[in-house]
């Protein structure tokens, strides 16, 4: 008999919880001759009841176990806590609102265990129920992150997926601080097949995402896996160098050749805005990179416990 860990972020869901609780079961009762479920709920410091459905189902349940933070720390600290507690053979992080549809666990289970992959993961072919803008951003984000990184981060991965315990425990060995999963998922390596499905609403709740959150998300996922915008900062620099090398030259021909009364106040003007604009962007790249190395070296944990069973 195999275990399988259900890892599931909670950041206020109280509603969502019991519906998704009997959703797995199901899932569990059609796997029942393979594998028994372990299921993790991560309450994310809710400020609603989440804590108090966690200790109810595990009173009624004893495969349910929890963590709860003492505070709101993010989902990246949420799946590391659950990824951590567990025991399982294998291990998937699931939405705790449906929108990953816990049925493709049979499949993904298959995929490791009959076909040799290390890891089923999942990706929306649709993005169905979305505002336009946020599509448009989303797809953006992907194309650059691709373009700078050489990790690559595929367009539309969930997080939904089922990892080996192998998998896991090298995902455990990256200690960084400043965690982007879509990224160190594929980092790691390991062999991973990809499951399509389209986009699910959610069943209860809202989503905990803002357009600016999401926005910071993937500067985050930028900066933890590419150093080309520094490489572009010094580049720029460069450039403007040559640039400014070959206008003396001509400034100076032009004077010797016609003699030059004052003037030019406005393209001085211009001059000064510009070349200030990009010295203010480049320092700013480098900030963005210093702020991440100052958390970095503090070493603070990711997330504290407040209770658990
Ligand atoms: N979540 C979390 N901490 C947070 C935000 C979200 O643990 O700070 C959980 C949330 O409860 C859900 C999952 O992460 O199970 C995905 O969040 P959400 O549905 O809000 O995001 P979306 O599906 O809209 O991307
Ligand atoms: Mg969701």
């Amino acid at each position: 008999m195999d275990l399988i860990s259900i890892v599931v972020p909670c950041f206020n869901e109280q509603e969502s919880m019991p519906i998704f609780y009997n959703e797995i079961n199901k899932i569990e009762k059609k796997m029942k001759d393979n594998a028994n479920f372990e299921i993790i709920f991560v309450d994310d410091g809710s400020t609603d009841n989440t804590l108090q459905v966690a200790r109810n189902l595990n009173k009624a349940d004893k495969k349910v176990k929890y963590i709860s933070f003492s505070r709101n720390f993010g989902k990246e600290a949420a799946m590391l806590a659950g990824l951590e507690k567990s025991k399982g053979d294998y291990v998937a992080i699931v939405d705790v609102d449906l929108q990953d549809p816990p049925s493709l666990l049979v499949d993904m289970y298959k995929g490791i265990v009959n076909d040799g992959y290390d890891c089923v993961a999942t990706r929306r072919s649709t993005r169905k129920g979305e505002s336009k803008i946020r599509s448009f951003f989303a797809k953006k984000f992907y194309s650059i992150i691709n373009k700078l990184s050489k990790t690559e981060i595929v367009d539309g991965a969930r997080d939904y997926r089922l990892m080996t315990r192998q998998m896991v425990n090298s995902i455990l060995s990256l200690k960084e601080y400043n965690r982007f999963s879509k990224g160190i998922f594929s980092w790691v390596g390991f062999r991973t097949k990809w499951i399509e499905y389209e986009n699910v609403e959610r069943v209860a709740g809202n989503t905990s995402w803002s357009f600016w959150s999401l926005f910071l998300y993937a500067l985050e996922g930028i900066i933890a896996f590419s150093t080309v915008p520094l490489a572009i900062a010094s580049i720029l620099g460069f450039a403007l160098f040559i640039l400014a090398l070959i206008w003396v030259g001509f400034i100076i021909v032009k004077t010797l050749l016609w003699g030059d009364p004052v003037g030019g106040y406005p393209s001085m003007a211009c001059l000064i805005t510009f070349v200030g604009g990009i010295q203010l962007f480049c320092t700013g790249i480098l900030g963005q990179y210093l702020s991440k190395v100052y958390l970095e070296t503090k070493k603070r944990p990711i997330y504290l416990v407040k209770e658990e069973i």
